[in-house]
């Protein structure tokens, strides 16, 4: 079959621009290769998306989803393999082996967690360090725990463990946190978290699961213990099977897609949506925007 739209990444700009192309008559398919929501699933609580204060990052996708999908979403729980989107005519392979089509295609393959690149971090990953509070904090219920980071998602995991874990250190590297400041009054009130700043993580360390952290502080290194690491050290762009098929400078040097505010990219009839592109603000409200955006370019395009 040949679909009006494959959208690449079932995150919120992903969904957005599935319901506005559903909504604009097109036959729409959308490619997730893992669970639909992208990096919004793991906030436990949204507070400033307009209208909807205090609802957590599920509930909000759970019905983003829905809204597509009653619309006549065409959902496809597979990761896109192989692109080729020179021609009218643009070609998705996934990793099942599956081939589809469409004349439009927007991109909105969203980011992916930063790592620390230190020694011991793969040893752990998934027995003891993780990147999400709200899947696996209820696992170190009354435990000691680190959160690393220090931008408003690190504070917004540490606030959640707090109501869950014994105590939680907050381990930056500057003294200065760019979260918002909001979110840092909240933290400095909340007894049982413990800021550590400036502290540098040089090692994890453990047996079969992460025992410690060892850390580089002012006064020289220090062991930590802690049964979870939640790692908050920012995001990458997951724009690794795009890169090829636009030209190299509609990529920037951190790897987002310099497409401006109207999703163009230099191939017609593929556009680009949400985190992944080079934006000043990455919010729900501002990826939102970019899939309503892409969408109206691909029904643009497509009249
Ligand atoms: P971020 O704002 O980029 O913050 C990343 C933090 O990790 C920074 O504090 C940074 O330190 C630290 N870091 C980076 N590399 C490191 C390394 N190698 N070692 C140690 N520390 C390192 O990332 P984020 O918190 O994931 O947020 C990403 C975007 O989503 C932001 O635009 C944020 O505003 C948005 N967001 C918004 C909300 C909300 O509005 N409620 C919630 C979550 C995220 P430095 O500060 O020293 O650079």
């Amino acid at each position: 079959m040949l679909y009006d739209l494959i959208i690449i990444g079932g995150g919120t700009a992903g969904l957005t621009a599935a319901v506005y192309a559903q909504r604009g008559g097109l036959k729409t398919m959308l490619l997730e290769g893992n669970v639909p929501g992208g990096q919004i699933v793991s906030s436990p609580e949204l507070e400033n998306y307009p209208a909807l204060p205090k609802v957590s990052g599920v509930a909000f996708t759970q019905r983003l989803l829905e809204q597509a999908t009653e619309l006549g979403l065409d959902l496809k729980y597979e990761a896109a393999a192989e692109l080729n989107l020179a021609g009218p005519v643009k070609e998705v392979g996934t990793a099942g082996g599956n081939k589809y089509q469409a004349r439009t295609l927007i991109w909105t393959a969203g980011l992916n967690s930063r790592l620390l690149g230190c020694p011991g971090e793969d040893n752990f990953l998934g027995r003891g360090i993780s990147f999400c509070a709200a899947c696996d904090g209820m696992l170190y219920k009354n435990k000691e725990v680190a959160v690393v980071g220090g931008g408003n998602t690190a504070l917004e995991e540490a606030l959640f463990l707090s109501k869950i874990c014994l105590r939680v250190h907050l381990l930056h590297r500057r003294e200065a946190f760019r979260a918002e400041a909001a979110l840092q009054q909240r933290v400095q009130q909340t007894p049982n978290i413990v800021l550590r700043t400036p502290v540098q993580v040089l090692a994890f360390e453990g047996g079969k699961r992460l025992e410690r952290v060892i850390l580089q502080t002012a006064g020289g290194q220090e062991e930590l213990s802690v049964s979870a690491a939640f790692l908050a050290v920012g995001k990458v762009p997951s724009n690794q099977l795009l890169a090829n098929q636009l030209l190299p400078e509609e990529l920037d040097e951190a790897g987002y897609v310099t497409a401006g505010e109207d999703c163009l990219t230099s191939l017609p009839g593929v556009f680009v949506a949400g985190d992944c592109r080079r934006k000043p603000l990455r919010q729900l409200v501002t990826a939102a925007a970019d899939g309503a955006v892409a969408a109206s370019q691909a029904i643009a395009y497509l009249h």
